[in-house]
């Protein structure tokens, strides 16, 4: 077979892109990674100012974070990092020694919090006291902390790793359930401040990104991260649905774009509910709880009293 060119220099390609037709070399690799981060924030009308990364140490965030400085002035933006410690264990003592690294390389501020300042207990804990899945737990924790933090700080954005391969198997298995309401409500490229209910805004820069894009954007950009998956989140069958993504991408390798794409334009087309939001009546920060006790809240009156019940 004819070796593939990168399709800017024509020099010998390192890469090829399936469902993109293209083969790059390192560095035009790299520019086309960061231009469509670039492009699609723009597309979206993203408008920030000071934006919070969100990094986990996994190679979405660190390839986000690298992304985003690289982008800064493009993008007229301040950037700083937030890494939760989580207290998984090894795997998050690997994690925020890699976000502390990446953050002194990148000469970035990075605050590093303690999930148990917060909760009372680590990840672990919090998942055998509540009986829920460890990913839904960890997603109530990780949302309120990161707003939290940014709120307190100033940000008016949080920037999140999430990629296409997530959010892709993510409405796979919401359309497969009948839970319509995961693809009306989640996973907005851009969504804005709420100010009045202490609501930072979001931005998922690598919606159109594949997981495999970050890993080599983060090879050629030299940047370390965590291999190892989170060990409580095996078993997830989210895992199980990004594996069928992989046999559908082999019949058809834009089926996932056009899959995102689709449904994002029919989410456009679709009346948005109406939300009653208010605040919660413990932290202040939004719910729409009836009884005005956010699931962060909830999740920690558990665990208080499970505690209270150990003593
Ligand atoms: P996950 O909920 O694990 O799929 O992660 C989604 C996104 O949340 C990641 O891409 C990161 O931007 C962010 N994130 C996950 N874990 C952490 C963490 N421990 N600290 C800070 N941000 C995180
Ligand atoms: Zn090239
Ligand atoms: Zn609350």
């Amino acid at each position: 077979m004819k070796k593939k060119r990168c399709i800017v220099c024509h020099r010998k390609a390192d890469v090829y892109i399936v469902y993109a037709n293209a083969a790059f070399c390192r560095e035009h690799f790299i520019e086309f990674y960061e231009r469509k981060i670039l492009r699609t924030l723009k597309e979206a009308k993203f408008e920030g100012r000071r934006v919070l990364v969100a990094v986990s140490g996994g190679k979405d965030s660190v390839a986000l974070l690298y992304a985003l400085t690289s982008l800064a002035e493009a993008l007229n933006i301040q950037i700083a990092a937030l890494h939760i410690d989580l207290r998984i264990g090894n795997y998050s003592e690997e994690s925020v020694a890699i976000v502390e690294k990446i953050a002194h390389e990148l000469k970035i501020p990075i605050r590093i919090v303690d999930v148990r300042d917060f909760l009372g207990v680590g990840l672990p804990e919090a998942t055998r006291v509540t009986k829920r899945p460890a990913c839904a737990v960890c997603g109530i924790v990780k949302r309120w902390i990161m707003n939290k933090i940014a709120y307190e700080n100033g940000f008016d954005y949080i920037a999140t790793g999430h990629n296409i391969d997530d959010i892709s198997a993510f409405w796979l298995k919401a359309l497969l359930t009948q839970r319509e309401e995961d693809i009306i409500r989640d996973f907005s490229i851009v969504t804005p401040p709420n100010p009045d209910y202490r609501i930072v805004g979001r931005i998922r820069p690598q919606i159109f990104l594949r997981e495999q894009e970050n890993m080599l954007y983060c090879l050629f950009k030299h940047a370390p991260f965590i291999q190892e998956i989170c060990p409580l989140s095996r078993g997830a069958t989210l895992h199980r649905y990004k594996e069928i993504w992989g046999d559908i991408l082999e019949v058809n390798p834009v089926s996932q774009i056009n899959f995102v794409k689709s449904l994002l334009r029919l989410r456009e087309r679709i009346e948005k509910p109406k939300i009653n939001m208010t605040t919660c009546k413990i932290c202040g920060f939004a719910t729409t709880a009836k009884d005005s006790i956010c699931a962060f809240c909830r999740l920690r009156l558990r665990i208080q009293s499970w505690k209270n019940s150990l003593s």
